[in-house]
């Protein structure tokens, strides 16, 4: 019986994307067919195009060789290009300063980059090991891969453009919201795939399916988490805290008693999600008000987990966090014991020594995201400055850690009162010389 025509995509991919983008994918389809290899695009991008969110984040897997596909289509696109000769990877940038031929200019608006692979086996020396890797199929690279949502690829060849190639069943996976791995052994390969099955399932609302979801259970039960490194831990409950709703994620790995694996001193309680869900929000906020502003939202959602000075302590040391990661906890704990200040300037002493992102925090487990209160700390207090300058203070005779302290003064004025630079003036000078002389 001859097998069933394979789904083609190309009218979804002409429905879902701008004709530049498909243009590219014919683009590099043609070129790797001028050089005697067929290219397909895969994993996320096949996933997301199906489940409707279609994503500009392509992965091109070529049977042949990735890298002087890539090495060709830079040269042609005048785009800058990064080269894995280890992993046989290449990945292709556009900078958006003056482009120079069209096709450079439409790539570069619209795709900022392009990750190029050669299609590949893998075999792992030993559980947990990062795995030794062959050119081979697009078979063969597809079974190599984590779920099968993640293991189909679309044909980029002209004489198969947008052809569907799932050999692991992924489609149906997809139509059934199923998340399954494609071996027994895929855990104890890959122990992160672990944290990337929860990912999966709770961003997509999907259900692991029983079989993998025991196979799971076996892995954690076995003790495979231990064979990682905290890096690579850190690495996925980092990309986990990325989600858009973390909480979810990080309530179904505490059932599946995974955290208490890799991180006992977080605590997981309802009431802290809620907190967590709240923090989530306050940063949501803050970043569409200063989308400048650096913030650091992993570190920042995390806060919520940590009952004591000890689980900070604890799990910065486990996971190696940098000495103002540490702090940040530390420092909202300690602000946590204040009771919220009624005047303005007592906000600014509570809050300002604080990280922005335990402020938000802290304000997550105070209020709601439209307290104006709140909210006029983070758009106005927290930037306030007075309107005089520590020269004012000198040139009247201030030396010293009294400027500031008359500064300080000046601020409590202006944002209590409203008070102009005048009387900011007199009140500075008389709190910096009443210190000045209770030093002497
Ligand atoms: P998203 O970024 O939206 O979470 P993605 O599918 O783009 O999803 P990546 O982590 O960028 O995720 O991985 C790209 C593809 O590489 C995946 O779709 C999957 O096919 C494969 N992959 C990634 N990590 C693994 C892994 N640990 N084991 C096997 N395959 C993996």
């Amino acid at each position: 019986m001859p097998s069933p025509k394979p789904l083609n995509l190309t009218d979804e991919l002409q429905r879902k994307f701008p004709a530049e983008v498909l243009s590219v994918l014919q683009e590099v389809g043609k070129v790797a067919s001028q050089m005697g290899m067929t290219a397909y695009a895969v994993g996320g991008f096949v996933r997301d195009l199906l489940l409707g969110t279609p994503t500009l984040d392509i992965d091109i897997v070529v049977e042949g060789n990735g890298i002087a596909l890539a090495q060709k289509l830079a040269q042609m696109w005048q785009a800058d290009l990064t080269v894995h000769e280890r992993f046989f990877t290449a990945t292709l940038q556009w900078r958006l300063k003056e482009p120079v031929s069209t096709i450079a200019s439409t790539n570069a608006c619209i795709l900022s980059r392009l990750d190029i692979a050669t299609a590949r086996k893998e075999r792992y020396p030993s559980p947990a090991a990062l795995p030794e890797v062959e050119p081979a199929s697009i078979l063969d690279d597809l079974w190599r891969r984590d779920f099968t949502i993640n293991a189909m690829a679309i044909c980029l060849d002209p004489t198969r453009f947008g052809e569907l190639v799932d050999p692991t069943g992924g489609f149906g996976d997809l139509r059934r919201g199923i998340i399954r791995v494609l071996h027994e052994r895929s855990f104890v390969d890959d122990p992160t795939r672990i944290f990337r099955a929860v990912r999966y399932e709770q961003r997509f609302n999907f259900k692991i399916e029983p079989k993998t979801l025991q196979l799971i259970c076996q892995a954690r039960d076995e003790s495979f988490l231990a064979k990682l490194s905290r890096d690579r831990i850190k690495h996925e409950l980092w990309r986990i805290l990325q989600e858009r709703d973390p909480t979810k994620p990080m309530r179904r790995l505490s059932k599946l008693r995974i955290l208490s694996v890799i991180a006992p001193e977080l605590c997981v309680t309802k009431e802290r999600l809620e907190w967590m869900r709240k923090a989530n929000e306050w940063l949501n906020w803050f970043v569409e008000k200063f989308p400048e502003k650096p913030l650091e939202r992993e570190r920042a959602l995390l806060l919520p987990l940590f009952p004591t000075y000890e689980a900070v302590n604890s799990f910065s040391q486990r996971y190696q966090l940098g000495k103002s990661e540490k702090e940040c906890g530390l420092a909202l704990l300690k602000a946590l014991r204040r009771r919220t200040p009624k005047r303005p300037s007592g906000w600014v002493r509570w809050l300002n020594p604080l990280p922005l992102e335990a402020a938000l925090v802290l304000a997550a487990k105070r209020s709601s995201p439209n307290d104006p209160a709140w909210q006029r700390y983070f758009l106005e207090w927290r930037w306030a400055r007075p309107d005089i300058t520590g020269e004012d203070l000198k040139a009247h005779g201030i030396t010293g850690r009294a400027i500031s302290i008359g500064l300080q003064a000046a601020l409590a004025v202006k944002l209590d009162e409203g008070a102009d630079a005048r009387r900011q003036l007199e009140v500075a000078l008389r709190r910096a010389q009443q210190c000045q002389t209770s030093r002497r």
